[in-house]
């Protein structure tokens, strides 16, 4: 079985459209997985939440998720974000915020847990040090856990330890029998300085994880996100990969 695994689309349609034609380029995949915030920051809640309904089979809440619902504080969010919240919760119909409504926090798959922050903290907690990847371990039962959030690709081997590393596009990890926590990166707002949309693909027969990037029409995705007035900042970091 192979599986895609989609984190942080963060309503950029141009990005999600790019990735799943780049999926089908690679072979496709058995199952999708996302991994939460598929709406906040960006210009499509309405394309993507259809997208992910219909191809995903897997699919857990992001703290952006519930706050543009009304199911998270918004208070800790940086002023830009609570903008485009702001704007998302004045867009979505009823039944898209049922369907994020229902989203669960984890769930168990196979050798697989995914959420979107960490095991310890769902919604919360941004894993970013071997240390607190260690920290985690005892949150989950799985060999690997599937986290987003920190829209940076990062893998963590653990075994007594945990050592970490900033997985670059192309590169295939063989999961052996450590236990491992992964982030495939965003698809909508990557961070880690390259533009290009980023996801994973997990191929079972091999336990080989790829991490894959691809390119998207970002000044589209930013003409439209000017056109309903979200925050400068916002349109400008998908340039920059920051
Ligand atoms: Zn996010």
């Amino acid at each position: 079985m192979r599986y895609a695994i989609l984190a942080d689309i963060h309503s950029n349609l141009t990005a999600l459209e790019a990735v799943l034609a780049d999926l089908s380029q690679q072979g496709g995949a058995d199952e999708i997985w996302c991994l939460g915030d598929i709406v906040g920051y960006g210009p499509d809640p309405h394309e993507c939440l259809e997208l992910v309904r219909s191809r995903c089979k897997l699919c857990v809440a992001g703290n952006h998720d519930l706050a543009v619902i009304g199911k998270l504080d918004i208070s800790s969010f940086n002023p830009d974000a609570v903008k485009a919240i702001r704007w998302h919760s004045s867009q979505l119909i009823e039944s898209e915020t049922h369907f994020l409504a229902d989203l669960p926090q984890k769930i168990v798959k196979g050798d697989f847990t995914l959420v979107h922050g960490s095991p310890r903290q769902p919604l919360w907690e941004y894993i970013l040090s071997a240390r607190q990847a260690e920290e985690n371990l005892t949150y989950f039962n799985t060999r690997c856990c599937l986290i987003g959030h920190s829209h940076l690709p990062q893998y963590y081997q653990c075994d007594t330890t945990c050592s970490s590393g900033n997985p670059q596009e192309g590169n295939s990890f063989l999961l052996s029998a450590s236990r491992y926590i992964l982030n495939p990166g965003s698809v909508g707002q990557p961070r880690d300085r390259d533009p290009r949309a980023a996801y994973g693909l997990y191929d079972s027969p091999t336990a080989t994880m790829n991490f894959q990037r691809v390119s998207y029409d970002i000044v589209s995705v930013q003409s439209r996100m000017e056109k309903v007035g979200l925050p400068r900042w916002l349109i400008e970091r998908l340039a920059c990969g920051q």
